[in-house]
């Protein structure tokens, strides 16, 4: 019994971790694939950062830089640059130098950065940053001694705080081990595996022939937890799907797809950085 009320807790803590970054910060800010309603969109921009540990403009802004130079010197954290295994450090590197690209202020972050509200500037600052962490470290350690149950505050920490596994797995195997539907200028696979645990971002070589969609399975067979996620949210009245966008699920797979619909990374937006 105590074991399954850790799992359980193990798992809502992932959960939220993954839907925060997979429909919030990706599929929501990064693309616009889906339209966040403004008060989820606020609970995103704002509250993600208690929820994951990590900024979503920050986060954002990686990503988009991950897409513009995907598997080039450039890219934030490509497996071709650093092996499969370095890709864990890469992109923690790669998140505080986005971070300090953005306060500082330089073009080449903040070009990316167009229709991402700014978040709170407390997250540059390299102890304050550590807040969240900090928070449910504990918490964890209050369930644990509080309740005598180490295993159980264990679970709640290393669910919540899971972001840098579910990175490494995308960043990782989704451009290194799998096949390809599509030929893209990338090294992009899709990896089913990564594509249950990681709800559908293990599609990474779907989701970056058609970055704007945001359904990121294609075949039949391949499933996408994550858009199952945006449908329920989108009934509900959480968000919006930008249903021309998606990628197609009718068409017969024809390699290699229009280079133009490989390229539209950053959604065209306002102006605004
Ligand atoms: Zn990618
Ligand atoms: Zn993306």
């Amino acid at each position: 019994m105590y074991l399954l009320l850790c799992l359980g807790v193990f798992a809502l803590g992932y959960l939220a971790n993954m839907v925060m970054i997979t429909v919030g910060y990706h599929r929501g800010l990064a693309h616009s694939a889906v339209h966040l309603s403004p008060f989820v969109r606020k609970l995103v921009v704002h509250g993600g950062t208690w929820v994951t540990g990590l900024d979503a403009k920050t986060w954002a802004v990686m990503h988009r830089r991950h897409h513009e130079f995907s598997d080039t010197a450039l890219d934030p954290h490509s497996p071709s640059n650093v092996g499969i295994f370095g890709v864990m450090k890469a992109q923690v590197d790669s998140y505080l130098r986005t971070m300090e690209g953005l306060k500082a202020e330089e073009p080449e972050y903040t070009r990316f950065a167009h229709g991402l509200e700014s978040g709170h500037r407390w997250v540059y600052h390299p102890v304050m940053r550590m807040l969240p962490y900090i928070l449910h470290f504990v918490i964890a350690l209050a369930i644990a001694f509080g309740f005598d149950a180490f295993f159980l505050g264990l679970a709640y920490y290393l669910g919540l705080m899971s972001h840098p596994i579910q990175g490494f797995l995308v960043n990782s195997l989704g451009h290194a081990v799998g096949g390809r539907n599509f030929e893209t200028d990338d090294d992009s696979v899709n990896n089913a595996i990564v594509g249950w645990l990681v709800f559908g971002e293990g599609y990474q070589n779907n989701h970056h022939a058609y970055p704007r969609s945001a359904k990121f399975s294609f075949r039949p067979w391949e499933v996408d937890p994550g858009f199952a996620v945006c449908v329920v949210m989108e009934a509900i009245g959480l968000l919006r799907i930008d249903y021309p966008r998606l990628i197609p699920s009718e068409v017969p797979v024809t390699l290699p797809i229009k280079p133009a619909e490989s390229k539209p990374v950053v959604p065209e937006a306002p102006s605004v950085h």
